[in-house]
């Protein structure tokens, strides 16, 4: 728990900061951007070397914009606009897009739960965390293997149970994202979930992805969980509470046996 909340705290902290980093990087870079393509436009077709500089500066110009964005989303600039989510059909929403970005090698699976409870979640930030979780895997996969999404209700209402994985009693709507890649040694693991925490190259991670999750369960009062083996796979466990009350009809909830992409 103290662990948890030291995590929070670190989080809340550099959020605030990054965010009015961000968010003042962001109008520069507007000043930057709209100056090159003004530029741009007074350059001569003969001027080809010029016209390379310019292209260049807009391209690293607007990485950095990238960035930007992935800091002000990260440091909860943007606020969380919550509805009744029916995940399974979020997750059948956009597993064409998550295919197309794994690439050819990878496979697709989701198995998705017959009736899956209605959650009170950002749609679009769920979105987000399973397209950064997705990356992730991809990139744990250089070879090629398969990415599993699984949703499950679970009912933690054994207190053992509950506290053996960590997350309060009650009733959840698990989302497992599973990788066979390479795993996690146990001091990446620990530090996953750390923002700008990465082991990718200079200019691949941001080692903003798993905080991005991190503050979105957070957020919507869930709870998440890593499990990997070196060499083996990765899985990432979401909670998120079942919504109850008058708002809990998930309309229409999608398959409910599972559909293999390629
Ligand atoms: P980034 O992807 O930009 O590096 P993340 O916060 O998403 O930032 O991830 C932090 C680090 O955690 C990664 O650099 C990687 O070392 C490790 N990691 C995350 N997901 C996986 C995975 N599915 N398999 C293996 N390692 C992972």
């Amino acid at each position: 728990l103290e662990e948890q909340l030291r995590q929070s705290q670190k989080m809340e902290a550099v959020g605030q900061l990054t965010g009015g980093i961000a968010h003042d990087f962001n109008n520069m870079l507007a000043v930057v951007m709209g100056s090159l393509e003004l530029l741009n436009r007074r350059i001569g077709p003969e001027d080809v070397r010029a016209r390379h500089y310019v292209t260049q500066g807009l391209e690293g110009a607007k990485r950095a914009a990238n960035l930007t964005q992935r800091l002000l989303a990260f440091s909860r600039q943007q606020p969380l606009r919550p509805e009744t989510v029916n995940v399974n059909r979020l997750v059948g929403g956009m597993s064409e897009l998550l295919a197309h970005s794994l690439g050819g090698a990878i496979q697709l699976e989701t198995v998705l739960a017959a009736g899956a409870w209605p959650v009170h979640v950002d749609p679009n930030q769920l979105e987000n965390v399973l397209l950064n979780l997705g990356v992730n895997a991809r990139d744990a996969m250089p070879d090629g293997g398969r990415l599993t999404i699984e949703t499950q209700n679970a009912h933690l209402d054994s207190r053992y149970v509950a506290e053996e994985i960590g997350v309060a009693t009650g009733q959840y709507v698990l989302i497992a994202v599973t990788d066979t890649g390479c795993g996690m040694p146990p001091d990446v693991m620990a530090r996953a979930f750390d923002p700008f925490f990465t082991t990718k190259g200079v200019g691949k991670g941001t080692g903003l992805g798993l905080s991005q999750v991190y503050g979105f369960v957070k957020q919507s009062n869930g709870h998440v969980r890593i499990y990997s083996e070196p060499g083996q796979g990765t899985t990432v466990k979401i909670y998120l509470p079942r919504l109850t009350g008058a708002d809990a009809v998930a309309p229409d909830n999608g398959p409910s046996e599972g559909i293999l992409l390629p």
